[in-house]
């Protein structure tokens, strides 16, 4: 994990939360696109220790993910990896997470990225309310899932948190790591999908194959 003081002060900084199961193109291209729109001076990617809302799932151990996560992001120098999530025990809740991170940079502004599907689960996270006074939420389009239900969704949210939720558009990219570990599993391409360095990853690990 990098410290603050090995940065400098970063006044606007991304968190990229995800599975990451694995990373691929549709998460780059999201957080590079938050990155660019709202002009942060970093983007830290997170890989879920155990993410709340798969339990029960067959996920890949955290450090394959984080590593898969580390080669995915090596070549933009904006993007850092954390195993914070990792390290920790226990369900992984994005309110704890974004507070670890706020002490570790406590100068900073937080941003959390999320694809629109998680914004519209955002209200069954744990201590919501507390989460968004604590970072500005910013949901970024993604191919079949749309807005329409939030507002509804978001009534019961005070106002001045509600305005913490950033809407934002990226170039839309229909990638999903379901359809990537099936597509592993039935030997169809997963080529241009992902990184080449994450692909390699799998096949020599042989993840997904089951
Ligand atoms: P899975 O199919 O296993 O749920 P996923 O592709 O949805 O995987 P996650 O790790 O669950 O990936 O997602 C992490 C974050 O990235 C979420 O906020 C999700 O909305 C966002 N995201 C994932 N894929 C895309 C995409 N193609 N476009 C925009 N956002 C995405
Ligand atoms: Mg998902």
């Amino acid at each position: 994990m990098l410290m603050s003081s090995e940065t400098g002060t970063v006044h606007r900084l991304g968190i990229m939360g995800g599975t990451f199961d694995p990373i691929h193109y549709g998460h780059l291209v999201t957080a590079e696109g938050a990155r660019y729109e709202l002009g942060l001076e970093k983007v830290i990617f997170i890989p879920a220790g155990r993410p709340p809302h798969k339990p029960g799932c067959n996920i890949t151990e955290p450090w394959s993910r984080y590593v898969m996560t580390g080669l995915a992001i090596e070549s933009n120098p904006f993007f850092l990896a954390s195993a914070m999530e990792v390290e920790r025990p226990g369900p992984s809740y994005t309110v704890d997470t974004v507070s670890a991170i706020q002490l570790l940079y406590p100068e900073s502004e937080l941003y959390f990225i999320t694809g629109s599907d998680a914004v519209l689960e955002v209200l069954t996270w744990k201590n919501v309310l507390k989460l968004l006074s604590k970072c500005r939420f910013i949901s970024v389009s993604r191919p079949g899932y749309n807005l329409d239900e939030l507002h509804t969704r978001l009534d019961g949210i005070p106002w001045e948190l509600k305005k913490n939720i950033i809407y934002m558009e990226v170039p839309s990219l229909a990638i999903s790591s379901t359809e990537i570990r099936k597509r592993v599993r039935e030997g169809r391409p997963i080529k241009y999908l992902l990184p080449e360095s994450v692909e390699k990853y799998i096949i020599k690990n042989d993840l997904y194959r089951q």
